[in-house]
């Protein structure tokens, strides 16, 4: 029997973009399946300059982009691509959240392979789809139970929900015939699930894992600020004492407990949350499984949606469009609002026409961002209109100490950094330390007796 194994396919020395093969004798799961955040990447796909949908394997591997595994993409994504056909080697995919770093490759997919998710994770991919135009493909999605072990030939996965900057997002415990290994996602500890990381951590340690591959992100030097989500609501509500003019935010479109957070403070304010279309849509799909505190436009108190003319609506904007808030109310009477403004969106400011000294809270991460505007523009916009910047943010990931109290306790065999630029920084850590290499396969060995 060949013997367990890892291979990382990609998140190696880069952000995002994770791709985690583990084999144990004839079984072979994938764990997520994503483009990085990488300046590789970047060097030939950026912005509207995209991989043809008619030939997207074939675009991406040119650059090797993509790793070359058989039996893993589809028939049609393939096409043109001198990577052959081959009937599904890769025997289930399970996804960490539906981060496009994680899920966004999950179109090139065979869709004869399944897709173990979330069941929210699942709504959430949905939603993006309808809103966004993102394509994650036909697949056969098999939402799991939490923390209900899934099996797989002999390899047993067991899906921990953790706290992260989506809501849904996961850890697995792997179990292998040399032993158990642990894989975090994307996670952190001081949001408003920090209860479901610390349980997922303590089920790693208590399983003994011969590795951990965890997340990096802010690993090494991290010059950003960081708040906790609480430190996030507390900055907002004083900067909402006594004001007598709009405030403004921008948020990441899927960080719902953002949005939940500026909600709160918006009523503690005695103001509504005012948010673009898309958050709205989001916010009613995934009502039903967040359960009732989630502010749903049209439904709850507090909260409408900003009112943005466009030549043409979606058909899922239009549920929204007969209540929206047009721009003329906010310019009005500016303190009874409190408007979510996505970054794109910054020429309605030329309507809005904010009072100078107005409230800009920035709440995304400071040099990156999924939606990238390039900073100097976004300072340039809150000039011309004297808009105040504020950076309140609390990252959707562990800081660099965290991670190595988290190594300290989960105390693996030896820890895999990915989804990192600085995978050496857990050598400054107490456990032995694998550097991943991208493509490179590390056989699992089963513990001697010797351990502990
Ligand atoms: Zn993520």
């Amino acid at each position: 029997m060949p013997p367990a194994s890892v291979t990382f396919l990609g998140g190696v020395r880069e952000i995002g973009g994770n791709k985690v093969l583990v084999e144990d004798g004839p079984d072979r799961i994938l764990f997520d399946f994503g483009p990085a955040f990488s300046a590789e990447l970047e060097q030939f796909y950026v912005n509207f300059l995209q991989p043809r949908s008619t030939s997207p394997v074939k675009d991406l591997l040119e650059f090797d982009l993509l790793p070359r595994v058989p039996g893993l993409y589809s028939r049609a994504a393939l096409a043109e691509s001198d990577l052959p056909y081959e009937a599904p080697r890769v025997h289930a995919v399970f996804l960490s959240h539906a981060h496009v770093d994680h899920a966004g490759y999950l179109h090139l997919i065979d869709p004869e392979i399944p897709v173990y998710l979330g069941r929210g994770t699942r709504t959430l991919l949905d939603a993006m789809a309808v809103s966004t135009h993102r394509n994650f493909g036909e697949h056969d999605f098999r939402t799991f139970e939490d923390r209900r072990p899934i099996r797989v030939g002999n390899l047993e996965v067991v899906p921990f929900p953790v706290d992260h900057s989506i809501p849904f997002a996961y850890g697995y415990l792997v179990r292998t015939s040399a032993g158990t290994l642990v894989y975090t996602g994307d996670f952190r500890h001081h949001g408003p699930r920090a209860a479901d990381t610390h349980a997922f951590l303590s089920a790693a340690a208590e399983a003994r894992p011969i590795g951990l591959i965890t997340e990096g992100t802010r690993a090494g030097p991290d010059p950003r600020r960081n708040l906790s989500e609480a430190g996030v609501r507390a900055g907002v509500d004083r900067l909402l004492v006594d004001l007598d003019r709009p405030a403004f935010a921008c948020t990441y479109p899927r960080d719902v407990d953002r949005l939940r957070t500026l909600y709160a403070a918006a009523r503690a304010a005695d103001r509504t949350l005012v948010v673009p279309y898309r958050a709205a849509h989001l916010l009613a799909a995934l009502a039903p499984e967040l359960g009732d505190d989630v502010p749903v436009p049209g439904r709850t108190e507090g909260i409408a949606v900003y009112g943005r003319r466009k030549k043409v609506y979606y058909k899922w904007e239009q549920p929204f469009l007969e209540e929206a808030v047009p721009a003329a109310e906010i310019r009005e009477h500016g303190r009874r609002y409190l408007l979510a403004i996505d970054l794109g969106h910054f020429p309605e400011l030329i309507d809005l026409r904010p009072p100078s000294g107005s409230p800009f809270v920035h709440s995304m991460s400071e040099p990156f961002s999924e939606d990238d505007v390039d900073d100097r523009v976004l300072h340039r916009w809150l000039d011309h209109f004297g808009l105040a910047f504020h950076q309140m943010h609390a990252s959707g990931h562990a800081s660099g100490p965290e991670l190595l109290e988290i190594v300290r306790s989960v105390a693996p065999r030896t820890v895999f950094p990915i989804h990192t630029e600085h995978p050496e920084f857990f050598r400054s850590g107490d456990r032995p330390v694998t550097l991943p290499e991208r493509g490179r396969t590390v056989a699992l060995e089963a513990p001697t007796s010797r351990r502990r």
